[in-house]
Parts: structure tokens; C-alpha cells; sequence
């Protein structure tokens, strides 16, 4: 049997310890994040002069974009000197940047507490009991608002027991996507991106990422786009009229906004699954219902939308077996 593993050896932060000739790195999980492929959508859309690009962040080590931004969050707590050994991790969470935090705090040795509401799909709640969470479910009818709020009242109750890295305002949160996202994206583009397209949730990936893009081309279109109505499907992604608008938003971002149906993103994904090989989940399948939103009213144009995790998490769901 051929087992390869490979060990990075000429990282300038790789750690103190050495094995032989190979150093170990003192953050080999935080390590992986990043980097994604971005790959074009070839059967759904085809067109001479409009380009969809799908950046896959299922890719990440935790299975979703928020690996990027719970590395950040986690790494500027340290750097602060909120973040030491002895306190927990705690904040609400959809269930990626909680998995995010989970799969990082576990390799770096931390505890976490999260706050989920009970809606969340089986997948992710199994996957944070793997890891070892404390797991306090809210209220679904709430949604991320009731976690959100369970959270504060926690964390009022003990400040001294937790680091509460708050996603929805901590700037770490987009400025990871401002110091990876976007400057991937422009690389793999090599600069030719021309309108960008991501669902709103914390909103870091779209506030991070635009601003990014934004200063290299300042005509490159950014779109948002929410879930239709206040109840939907659409796991991770906020109905802003009716929720509580993250700190970090900042409406003036985005130039356009798009609302998508919970429907319309479930029939993508399975067309995505099954037409391009691509078994994404229910926010990219809505980020490629935006893309072609996008693509209708342009003539020309390079699209990159973000596919924010893979659909392995949603196996439970019905819609599957009704497209
Ligand atoms: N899609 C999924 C599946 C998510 O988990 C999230 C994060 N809540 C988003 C989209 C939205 O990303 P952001 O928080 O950066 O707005």
C-alpha cells in the first residue's frame, strides 16, 4: 500500500519542533485554508461572451468559506491577548463558522460553546458533536437571531470565562476575504473578473471581497443577493429586511442586491450535481440561480460566483429525490 503524506518544509512560520529533515508546523490545520479552486460551469450556462466561474469552497479543510474567517477571528483574538488558553470560544452560528471553529480550536486546543438554531441541518450538528462542542440549540422559529441573542446573555453572565469573537461584528471576519478571497479571485482571473456574486449572511465574504476587488478595478460589478422570505432554506444566508443587520454590513458595497427563492436554489443544486459534476449546497446552488440573473442582462463579462460549501451537509434533506 502507497501511503504519501506530504509535510511543507520551506514555510518561513513553520514551527520549533523538527522531525528529521522536516520541520512541523505549529498550525498545520489553519494551514490549509484557502487557496480554493475556481472553475468554470460549462453545461448549465454556455455562452461565447459571458464566462460563470464557481469558486469551490467546499475545498477548505472544514468544508466551507468560513474556515477562512474563524482563522482570522480565532488568530486576532491571539494577537490581542483576548484569546488564552484558558477560555472558551463562544459564539451563534448557522453551523459552518461554528464547524470552522470547532476543527481549529480542537487542533490549536481550545474549547468552543456555540449557540445553533435547532433548524440547522442534521449534518452539521452531528459534525459538531464529532468535534467536541458544547452545542446549545435555539429556538428555529428565531433563527440565527435567537442563537445571536442567547450568545450575548451567555457571555454577559461570565466575560471572564469566554472569548466571544462575534462574527456578525468582528472585522476579522471580512478582512479575511479582503487579505484571500479577493485576491484570489483576481489572480485566478488574471484581473479579467468583471462582476462578482455572493449571498449575504455575516456579509463578511461580500464586504471583504468587494473591497478587494473594488480597489484593483473599481468597475467590477459586486451582487449580493438574500433568501426571498423570512422563512426559507437557505442555510447560512440572512433575510436582511426582517433580521438583524450585521455590524459590519455596509449597504453602500454592494451595487446591486438579488433575492432568491429557497425553490429555485434547490433545483440548482441538483442540476448542479448532476449536469456539472459539482455537488455543492443550497447557497451555491442560489449563487449560481444570481450568476444566471447576471449573466441575462449583460452582454459580455467574466462572473465569479461563490459556491460557500459542499452539499454533503444537506444529504438529509427531501428535495433530492423531487427534481
Ligand atoms: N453560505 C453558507 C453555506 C454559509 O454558511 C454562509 C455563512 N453564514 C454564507 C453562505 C454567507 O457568508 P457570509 O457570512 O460571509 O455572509
Amino acid at each position: 500500500m502507497n501511503y504519501s503524506w506530504r509535510i511543507d518544509t520551506d514555510q518561513a512560520s513553520a514551527g520549533p519542533r523538527s522531525f528529521g529533515k522536516f520541520k512541523l508546523e505549529t498550525d498545520p490545520v489553519a494551514r490549509l485554508i484557502g487557496n480554493t479552486p475556481l472553475i468554470e460551469i460549462r453545461r448549465i450556462f454556455h455562452s461565447e461572451h459571458i464566462q460563470i466561474l464557481a469558486k469551490l469552497e467546499s475545498f477548505n479543510p472544514g468544508g466551507s468559506i468560513k474556515d477562512r474567517p474563524a482563522a482570522n477571528m480565532i488568530r486576532a483574538g491571539e494577537e490581542s491577548g483576548e484569546l488564552t488558553a484558558e477560555k472558551t470560544i463562544l459564539d451563534s452560528t448557522s453551523g459552518n463558522t461554528g464547524i470552522a471553529y470547532a476543527m481549529i480550536a480542537a487542533s490549536k486546543g481550545y474549547r468552543v460553546r456555540l449557540a445553533l438554531p435547532a433548524n440547522a441541518s442534521m449534518e452539521r450538528k452531528r459534525i459538531l458533536q464529532g468535534y467536541g462542542v458544547d452545542l446549545e440549540l435555539t429556538d428555529p422559529l428565531e433563527g440565527s437571531d435567537g442563537a445571536y441573542v442567547r450568545v450575548q446573555e451567555i457571555y454577559e453572565k461570565h466575560p471572564e470565562k469566554y472569548f466571544y469573537p462575534n462574527q456578525y461584528a468582528n472585522e476579522a471576519n471580512w478582512k479575511a476575504h479582503y487579505q484571500t478571497t479577493g485576491p484570489e479571485i483576481y489572480r485566478q482571473t488574471n484581473g479579467a473578473v468583471t462582476h462578482f456574486v455572493t449571498g449575504l449572511g455575516t456579509t463578511g465574504t461580500m464586504m471583504g471581497t468587494s473591497r478587494y476587488l473594488k480597489e484593483q478595478n473599481p468597475a467590477i460589478q459586486c451582487i449580493s443577493f438574500v433568501p426571498d422570505s423570512p422563512f426559507h432554506g437557505l442555510e447560512g444566508l440572512k433575510h436582511l429586511p426582517s433580521t438583524i443587520v450585521p455590524d459590519i454590513y455596509d449597504e453602500r458595497v454592494p451595487d446591486e442586491g438579488l433575492e432568491i427563492s429557497t425553490e429555485e436554489a434547490h433545483r440548482m443544486v441538483v442540476r448542479l450535481a448532476r449536469e456539472e459534476g459539482l455537488f455543492v449546497g443550497i447557497s451555491a446552488g442560489a449563487a449560481m440561480v444570481a450568476a444566471l440573473q447576471v449573466a441575462r442582462n449583460i452582454d459580455s463579462g467574466r462572473i465569479v460566483a461563490v459556491f460557500c460549501d459542499g452539499g454533503d451537509k444537506y444529504l438529509s434533506e427531501e428535495f433530492w429525490s423531487l427534481y
